[in-house]
């Protein structure tokens, strides 16, 4: 079996070497067992449960819910003269049938599906297959504590059910530890052995930029593109309109550029990404529609312009680069006001209090002041033991003093306004401002009424956040994000505690840095 396995690389794929854990997930799915794989995009799942596939005598069934990406693999494994098919909502009713029929007579090795089609058609000609794997890609939409929750996956359980002795493979690029025993769970996969392979993509840098204004953040990512002439990148946003702006101010400063988001139709889109992949296109501006199963190995940068939701889809994303190997940059802008705004989105929905708490996971990680590739990776359970040397905190790290006093101001700042009043208020009040809403709360009778003045605005806002990471605050996202003292707080306020902060790194500094 194993030189079976090494000649299909070869020949099928083209491939010298497996890479780490391909060879020992296709030798446990051979003998029938099931696996849990997770491994970031561009890793390598496909061949995972392609080459069992082609070495088992019967069908394969890959579940996913992509429909493009079903497509290309099908398309893929067809030049390479394997015989796979889908089935999924874009087939006429004609191809329908002529997929059943060959399924039925066994002239189909990889058989895609989507979700909502295996359901449907479960209890009728695919009682008649043979099949002998169960491959599920994207299985993080399997669960409700993933980040792409699909509810038509959680009725895939009952069809392991009842293919209780058929190999079962999960595949994902993304699941936290509470999502990947969800998925476990969901698919009953109790005896599934679990295969993580690095997440950690050394060739991509990390930086991150906050509290920078529109305008300059534009002029910024302008400046970033020309310093990287007839390269292709991903700049993604928030909202359409967001894609649409961005897009026409590079436009004119005579960029190559296009915007990409679900609001387009069907042949706008698929030309768009057909341009990118082809090079015709340099930069795409896109929502985070951009880019599910766009396989394009020489994306050099990738920029957010707004806050990710949460690290899975940040590391998702910013996986978009670099593929080849080759040095690629990823920037985040983020603003609290980006933050601020997703968590009133957040709130009522379905599993608010889960998507505030990863919002809050991104913001940390945004405002931290340690390696970052060490945050991201342990949050995906892997630990560098050394920092990483490319992200912009190793490249510049913050210098601490002893911030005890800075902290007391603040802490009594929100005290004498009651605990109800944000950030910006606060910050307003330490600098002595003088501004309408002070005036009519009468501030300016607060002894704390500029005792902060020596210290700038957004130095303030750091140290807030600062204070607010160290548990020493906490920003009430209920009650208009009012900030309250912890009971750590108080310690502090009491002098019982002391307390050390980072010198804030502005955006300013860190230009000057880049070359
Ligand atoms: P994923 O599904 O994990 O995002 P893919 O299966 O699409 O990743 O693989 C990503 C790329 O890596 C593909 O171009 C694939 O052909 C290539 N690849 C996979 N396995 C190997 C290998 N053993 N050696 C070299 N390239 C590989
Ligand atoms: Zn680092």
């Amino acid at each position: 079996m194993k030189k079976q396995t090494h000649t299909l690389l070869k020949n099928i794929y083209g491939y010298e070497n497996f890479r780490p854990l391909q060879e020992e997930i296709i030798d446990r799915t051979i003998e029938g067992k099931d696996s849990f794989v997770l491994m970031p995009t561009g890793g390598g799942k496909s061949i995972c449960f392609q080459i069992p596939a082609l070495l088992f005598d019967g069908i394969t069934i890959v579940v996913s819910p992509l429909i493009s990406l079903m497509k290309d693999q099908v398309q893929a494994l067809k030049a390479n003269g394997i015989k796979a098919d889908f089935f999924n909502s874009s087939n006429s009713p004609q191809e329908e049938n002529e997929v059943i029929n060959k399924a039925i007579n066994g002239e189909i090795q990889l058989l895609y599906l989507s979700p909502e089609k295996l359901i449907a058609v479960r209890n009728t000609w695919l009682k008649q297959l043979n099949i002998k794997l169960v491959a599920i890609d994207e299985a993080h939409c399997v669960s409700m504590w993933g980040h792409d929750f699909r509810p038509e996956y959680t009725q895939l359980k009952v069809f392991r059910n009842s293919l209780p002795h058929v190999p079962f493979m999960a595949l994902t690029a993304t699941a936290d530890k509470s999502a990947r025993k969800d998925i476990e769970n969901q698919l009953g996969l109790s005896n599934s052995k679990l295969f993580i392979s690095s997440f950690n993509r050394k060739n991509l840098s990390i930086e991150v930029r906050g509290q920078v204004a529109k305008k300059k953040k534009l002029e910024e990512i302008t400046s970033f593109i020309k310093r990287r002439k007839n390269e292709s990148g991903i700049i993604y946003c928030l909202s359409r309109k967001n894609t649409e702006e961005v897009a026409n101010y590079l436009k004119k400063e005579g960029h190559s550029v296009a915007f990409y988001h679900a609001g387009m139709n069907h042949e706008e889109r698929e030309s768009t990404q057909t341009d990118f992949i082809n090079d015709d296109i340099k930069i795409v501006v896109a929502t985070i529609a951009f880019g599910m199963g766009i396989d394009k190995s020489n994306v050099r940068f990738v920029i957010h312009y707004n806050l990710p939701k949460n690290l899975e889809g940040y590391y998702q994303e910013i996986g978009r680069a670099g593929r080849d190997g080759l040095p690629s940059e990823t920037v985040l802008y983020y603003n609290m006001r980006d933050f601020v705004l997703y968590s009133q989105f957040a709130d009522g929905g379905a599993n608010s209090d889960m998507q505030k708490e990863k919002l809050n996971r991104m913001l940390q990680f945004a405002e931290a002041k340690s390696c970052r590739r060490k945050i991201l990776l342990s949050y995906f359970g892997e630990h560098l033991t050394e920092n990483c040397g490319n992200c912009d905190v190793c490249e510049n790290p913050p210098k601490d003093f002893e911030g005890t006093i800075l902290t007391q101001k603040a802490l009594s700042g929100i005290v004498r306004m009651k605990e109800k009043d944000g950030i910006t208020m606060l910050i307003n009040v330490l600098r002595g401002s003088n501004n309408a809403d002070i005036h009519t709360k009468q501030y300016f009778n607060l002894k704390t009424y500029g005792i902060g003045k020596d210290v700038s605005f957004f130095d303030w806002r750091d140290y807030v956040i600062q204070m607010a990471n160290q548990g020493l605050i906490e920003i009430m996202y209920s009650e208009n994000s009012a900030l309250k003292i912890s009971p750590i707080g108080w310690k502090v306020l009491k002098g019982e505690k002391t307390i050390r902060l980072t010198t804030p790194t502005t955006s300013e500094d860190k230009k000057k840095k880049t070359k």
